[in-house]
């Protein structure tokens, strides 16, 4: 099944979509940690998107277009994924409906202030790119990865003021395909306003929206 994740930045789906691919044994793709991938390891890709990613703005389309598009082709996808940020607009959609057209957008929400608090307390692993958060899900100890000892950052997308840019940018640019998945009969609203002991909750509206569409 091609499933697409939808929701503002740090509502959540990230973490969710990660869990889903290993409980239906699907790849999780996200966009994002394929630019930031790509920055760590200072590629050609990396260094032509470094300042955009980092001052919270959108990769122009044809390069995220036909990265998604090849990608998509790789033999691990054949049964179906989890696409996490990707389509961003309504130009991608448009594009993906030309490659792949999934079977089902879950579309989380949550809070504003919730948003706001998990992507200020977010660290990342300097080394490995595991995510932790300062309240939600801390490291053993401060400032260093659990898994590779690595060191713990903030990522430069979540200071505050990039984080409101971002979320204008959501609203603008990706809010807008609520309504083109929901015209096509694809979308399932999923309320992730939960914190993370509660995960179940989530997952359970997950799989019962994934129930439906196998169940015709
Ligand atoms: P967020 O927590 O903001 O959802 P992501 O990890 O999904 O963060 O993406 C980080 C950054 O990567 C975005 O702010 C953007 O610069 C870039 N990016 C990710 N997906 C896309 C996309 N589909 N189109 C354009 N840019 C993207
Ligand atoms: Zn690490």
């Amino acid at each position: 099944m091609k499933i697409i994740v939808l929701g503002a930045p740090g509502v959540g789906k990230g973490t969710v979509a990660a869990m889903l691919s290993k409980k239906y044994g699907l790849p999780h793709i996200s966009t994002g940690d394929i630019f930031k991938d790509a920055i760590r390891n200072e590629t050609t890709l990396g260094l032509k998107v470094r300042s955009i990613v980092e001052t919270g703005q959108l990769v122009p389309d044809e390069i995220t277009n036909e990265i998604i598009r090849e990608r998509l082709e790789k033999p691990d996808v054949k049964n179906g994924f989890f696409l996490d940020g990707y389509p961003r607009t309504i130009e991608q959609a448009n594009a993906m409906d030309t490659f792949a057209k999934p079977d089902l957008a879950l579309n989380f929400s949550a809070d504003r202030n919730i948003i706001i608090e998990r992507l200020s307390g977010r660290r990342v692993c300097t080394k490995c790119g595991a995510i932790y958060h300062i309240r939600n899900n801390p490291p053993k100890k401060s400032g260093t990865c659990d898994n590779c000892l690595g060191k713990l950052i903030m990522r430069k997308d979540d200071s505050e003021a990039v984080i409101i840019n971002r979320l204008d940018v959501y609203e603008r640019q990706t809010k807008p395909l609520i309504g083109f998945y929901r015209k096509k009969g694809l979308l399932a609203e999923i309320n992730s306003g939960y914190q993370m002991n509660e995960m179940e909750k989530i997952i359970k509206q997950c799989d019962d929206a994934i129930a439906r569409v196998k169940n015709g």
